[in-house]
């Protein structure tokens, strides 16, 4: 006799059924396979290659993520990878520092201001290599009863000819055709995604690249930080991923002239504009790693969500929606929106995915409530980028005003990184200190001017300013209001 759980495993292996199938076993299909077969659904998970992966993404997760990983029972996923204790960023202006620490959090009981977003208890992210973390989180899913993992490329959507809805996948399976049927699937293949453009018509916009470099032994200016490092070039990152490796990403914008091939490319923008403006101790690492390492790029892409409608399917994880990876954000959403579509398909309150009419209202009030969060990451992402690769002065104004208030401390550190780190989830928070550093920038942009300027710059030169502020919000804000 076989037990229900036994009877399923002969299902999924055999037939190629279960109540799920999830497309993808990167961050976000690893959880949510795991999430749902905790919940004693029975789940097929694909993924092209189950190799470890070796990308340059995904390499520190923020602490509402750690926090996320701790409720789907992922935690010790961040076990044994060499991961670095991660307790901030350092905001390297110029040369000028600026510690800006993950603030207290409330967690515990204690009183917090949301509306200014000051929180109790310092929570802490983690930074480590993104295959090492990936074959955690492939191991979880691998040794649950109720997830059967197969290498396999999905290949095609299986739609039902009358109604319209999905009921599983073609796939690839050691170059044999094949398929897998479930009464949800899951789409989660990523930022490249082949499925989502046959469910929406807008594509992602990418308007600069991340060049990938590992550096060993960088004597970072404050460890256990990430670095974030702001002159005359669009922002360049650096945190350590591991014992003696450190990441750095270096943003280079499209049509960047010191990034031609006339400029001597990637490798000449870098060598010229790069690094005179990296921290003195690091730039010897840098160069030697120029010379060692093979230069990677991925597109920082922007794409805002959108709600599933399709009966039978979820789109999920980067396939749904993508923000710039500048404040390190993408996995810390990916796990959250775990948490919450597991809760919103407890089967106490969907006791079948067979129900398809349920399963799609859950999917349209995920798309509501991953807002708190997700909205605010999102925004918060492509607005600091605007900021921080600056190329106008009005913009400028808007950068330097930003790391001056962040010379402030107190509420003017704690609120953005409460914010940046998913710990804050309150979008009106994002806007009350984000129209405070316009407001700030402002003040600065007219006081540093002169007298001669002062006329211009406090009357037409900060409407410009604040004008520009309002540019670089808004489209983002109505973009997250959108079905
Ligand atoms: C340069 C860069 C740096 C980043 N850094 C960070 C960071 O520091 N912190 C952070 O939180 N986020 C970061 N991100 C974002 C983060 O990497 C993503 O948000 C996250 O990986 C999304 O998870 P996912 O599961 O949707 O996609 P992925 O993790 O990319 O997983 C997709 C999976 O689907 C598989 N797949 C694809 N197609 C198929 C198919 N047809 N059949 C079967 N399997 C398939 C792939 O092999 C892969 O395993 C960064 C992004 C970029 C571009």
């Amino acid at each position: 006799m076989y037990t229900p759980s036994e009877k399923d495993q002969l299902r999924r292996i055999e037939h190629h059924e279960a109540d799920v199938v999830v497309v993808g076993a990167g961050i976000l299909g690893c959880a949510v396979a795991v999430a749902l077969g905790n919940q004693d659904r029975s789940v097929i998970l694909l993924e092209r290659s189950l190799k470890e992966p070796d990308r340059i993404v995904g390499e520190l997760l923020q602490p509402g993520g750690v926090q996320a990983l701790e409720k789907l029972g992922l935690r010790d996923c961040l076990e044994e990878i060499d991961a670095i204790k991660v307790f901030g960023y350092d905001v390297i202006y110029y040369g000028e520092e600026v510690a800006i620490p993950y603030p207290e959090d409330g967690r515990g009981g204690e009183a917090s201001d949301e509306m200014r977003g000051t929180k109790r208890k310092r929570p802490e992210g983690r930074s480590f290599h993104h295959g090492r973390f990936i074959q955690r989180l492939r191991q979880k899913a691998m040794a649950h009863p109720n997830v059967t993992v197969i290498e396999a490329t999905a290949t095609e959507m299986v739609t039902s000819g009358y109604t319209g809805q999905v009921l599983g996948v073609e796939a690839n399976v050691q170059g044999k055709p094949d398929s897998f049927f479930g009464h949800l699937t899951i789409i989660a293949d990523g930022y490249a995604s082949k499925f989502r453009k046959e469910y929406r018509t807008d594509t992602p916009v990418a308007k600069s690249k991340f060049w990938g470099l590992e550096l060993i032994d960088a004597p970072l200016p404050m460890p256990n930080h990430g670095h974030v490092i702001l002159g005359d070039g669009a922002p360049v990152l650096l945190y350590q991923i591991g014992t003696h490796e450190t990441r750095a990403l270096v943003d280079i914008p499209e049509n960047t002239t010191s990034a031609s091939v006339a400029n001597g490319g990637v490798k000449g923008h870098i060598r010229n504009v790069v690094i005179p403006n990296l921290p003195r101790a690091v730039r010897p690492c840098f160069e030697a790693a120029i010379e060692k390492d093979r230069l990677r790029s991925m597109p920082n892409s922007f794409l805002p969500p959108k709600t599933n409608i399709t009966p039978g399917l979820a789109i999920l994880g980067d396939a749904l929606n993508m923000r710039h990876p500048l404040t390190g954000g993408g996995m810390t959403v990916a796990f959250n929106d775990v948490v919450l579509l597991s809760d919103l398909l407890d089967p106490a309150v969907v006791p079948s995915l067979a129900s398809t009419g349920l399963v799609l209202k859950q999917l349209k009030r995920l798309h509501w409530q991953r807002k708190s969060l997700s909205s605010v990451i999102n925004i918060l992402a492509q607005a600091l980028y605007s900021l921080f690769a600056a190329n106008d002065t009005q913009l400028k104004a808007l950068q330097q005003g930003c790391f001056e208030y962040f010379k402030l401390g107190g509420n003017c550190v704690d609120g953005p990184v409460g914010l940046l780190a998913g710990i804050i989830r309150n979008p009106f928070v994002l806007i009350y200190h984000f129209f405070s550093v316009a407001v700030y920038a402002i003040w600065i942009y007219v006081a540093s001017g002169g007298i001669l300027a002062a006329p211009f710059r406090a009357t037409i030169g900060s409407s410009m300013v604040f004008y520009k502020a309002c540019a670089v919000l808004f489209p983002y804000i109505f973009s997250e209001l959108r079905v």
